[in-house]
């Protein structure tokens, strides 16, 4: 059998910094960097590295950045068995949460990685990440976006960047992990996606299409308000407690959530806990929300309720057929 043949796209982020005055920031021409590290491991599968016209740091990144993305992947996705993407952590699981929303049905591994130090820093993680991403992007078991770091496999669109300064620094608090790395990689095949019908889409995407907001005590209509202000407003993701619960004894409030729905926002419900679903019904708090036709969001993650309302929007689908979609789970992002 031949070797298998692993594409390396550098988007930016800490493994590609170098520190300045003003803090990390990316460096120039990382790629020649990393072609010379990948050349000195033993035991990888053959690879190329490929970077972004402008890396950044991914506290920049925008929507427009996931379409570039995922464009360079299906450009040269038959010519691949996987590709690893080398991406921030700040905004990693975002970016992993769509492109597994715009690469459905990937029928080879995409591996998103990166690292807390920056590769050839004393104890950067890079290393370590860059072995296993590689191994498990030459894996042809694994047919979804996934987020390899500290270790660990995790589904792209269950994982969020849970500790600022750890190296395992991302959790899938609602999904087990994919694969554990220890001596040997253990891949959990009973946990990963099956094979499914390739869909691919790279739509064009309105970053001001969807908002979120942490509900809070004391939030004020006027801060809503604000919010839905703007015209270019599609949807927007409430992060509630607990459930789903949200102060909807607060009258003006429920009112301009309510005008928001009937106009055509899709207004979805999510939790702020760390685990756990939103179930609509179990308080009159929640339920308020859903007379109003406020979507509940079950399990998922802030970051994939945003990137999937995203691309739904993107993708030129109603607030009808959104408010449908949005339950349907398409690639493992909610239970
Ligand atoms: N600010 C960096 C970024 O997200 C952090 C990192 O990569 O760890 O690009």
């Amino acid at each position: 059998m031949s070797r298998p043949r692993v594409l390396v796209l550098y988007a930016g982020g800490t493994i590609g910094m170098v520190p300045s005055a003003r803090g990390y920031r990316p460096m120039a021409d990382f790629a020649a960097v990393l072609r010379r590290q990948l050349a000195a491991f033993a035991g990888l599968p053959a690879w190329e590295v490929v970077e972004l016209a402008q890396p950044i740091d991914s506290a920049n990144l925008q929507p427009a950045h996931w379409r570039e993305i995922a464009a360079e992947l299906v450009a040269r996705w038959e010519e691949w068995d996987g590709f690893v993407v080398l991406h921030g952590t700040d905004t990693m699981a975002w970016s992993a949460s769509a492109l597994s929303f715009m690469l459905q049905g990937a029928d080879k591994p995409v591996i998103f990685s990166g690292a807390q130090i920056p590769l050839g820093q004393p104890r950067s993680d890079a290393p370590a990440n860059l072995q296993g991403a590689l191994a498990l992007a030459a894996d042809p078991r694994i047919r979804e976006v996934a987020i390899y770091f500290g270790n660990r496999l995790l589904r792209g669109n269950r994982s969020r960047k849970v500790h600022a300064d750890r190296l395992a620094a991302f959790e899938s608090p609602n999904y087990l992990p994919l694969a554990e790395a220890g001596i040997g990689i253990v891949v959990h095949e009973d946990r990963l996606l099956r094979p499914r019908a390739r869909e691919f889409r790279l739509p064009v995407f309105d970053p001001s299409a969807v908002a979120a907001l942490t509900v809070y005590p004391g939030l004020s209509a006027s801060v809503l308000e604000a919010l839905l202000a703007d015209p270019a407003l599609r949807a927007l993701v409430l992060c509630s407690y607990g459930v789903g619960n949200a102060p909807t004894a607060d009258a003006p409030l429920r009112t301009l959530l309510g005008a928001a729905v009937a106009r055509g926002v899709v207004v979805v419900n999510i939790t702020q806990c760390a685990t756990g679903s939103v179930v609509p019904g179990s308080y009159a708090t929640g339920s308020a929300l859903a007379e109003i036709g406020v979507v509940a969001g079950a399990n998922l993650t802030l970051e994939a309720a945003f990137a999937k309302l995203h691309v739904l929007i993107a993708c030129g689908l109603d607030a009808a057929q959104i408010r449908t979609q949005f339950c349907r789970p398409v690639c493992g992002e909610l239970d």
